[in-house]
């Protein structure tokens, strides 16, 4: 099965857009959370999610904040007014795909959660620390996670206690060996310094990943958001992936 992987598309529905254009026929797409949250376009994206084959979806913490599930009484000012922007966009059918998003899921050998296994909703994977520390919390090959928007891998290698870091190429199939923790970047708001949209094609056969990005027209969502009077902070990041 040829499965598309995306997470933290933070209603960027031009990037999404792309990203699914980009990637080709998939048999299935998993999401890893943060479909809404900082873009102009909660609703559209989860109705384009939803056109999805095989769609499997996880609740990330932008997801839970605009549906009331989080205090973001300890957000800053405009990540605060940006959840309470989309919490008044969503439409009803928006909140009740948002409520039923799982936290946690096992597909075949892949845990899938949006922050980490230990904490599905909010733990950032950042170093091999706490890499190290999630791979006792799932017993799968592999776990695909998001949240960090940071296109990374974490890898056990032989009989070394810490785990590795490793960037994948892009454009290349690789080949996961059990165990890796595993994120594909985020589509709508990348935080690598380079503004293209991140994915990955992952392939449940062959266990291959690979890694791409695709240009969007960042202009185009930048204008909407002015529209909307979103946070300039939000809307100046986008143009350089920060
Ligand atoms: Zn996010």
């Amino acid at each position: 099965m040829r499965v598309l992987v995306i997470t933290d598309i933070h209603s960027n529905l031009t990037a999404l857009e792309t990203v699914i254009k980009d990637a080709g026929k998939a048999d299935a797409v998993w999401c890893l959370g943060d479909v809404v949250g900082y873009g102009p376009y909660p609703n559209e994206c989860i109705t384009l999610l939803l056109e999805q084959p095989n769609l499997i979806c996880l609740l990330g913490n932008h997801d839970a904040a605009a549906i009331d599930m989080l205090d973001i009484s300890t957000f800053n000012p405009e990540a605060r007014k940006s959840v309470e922007w989309t919490h008044n966009r969503l439409s009803p059918e928006s909140e009740a795909f948002l409520l039923e998003r799982p936290k946690i899921i096992v597909q075949g050998n892949v845990t899938l959660s949006h922050g980490s296994p230990r904490h599905p909703v909010f733990e950032y994977i950042l170093d091999t620390r706490a890499a190290t520390e999630n791979f006792t919390h799932f017993d799968t090959d592999f776990c695909f996670i998001g949240h960090t928007h940071l296109p990374v891998m974490f890898y056990i290698e032989d009989t070394n206690y810490m785990s590795r870091l490793a960037i994948p190429p892009i454009n290349q199939a690789i080949v996961l060996k059990p165990r890796v923790i595993i994120n594909p970047g985020s589509v709508g708001q990348p935080r690598d310094r380079d503004p293209r949209a991140a994915y990955a094609i992952f392939d449940t056969v062959a266990n291959t990943w690979e890694y791409r990005r695709v240009e969007y027209d960042v202009n185009k969502v930048q204008q909407d958001m002015r529209s909307y009077n979103l946070p300039e902070r939000h809307i100046i990041r986008l143009e350089s992936g920060w």
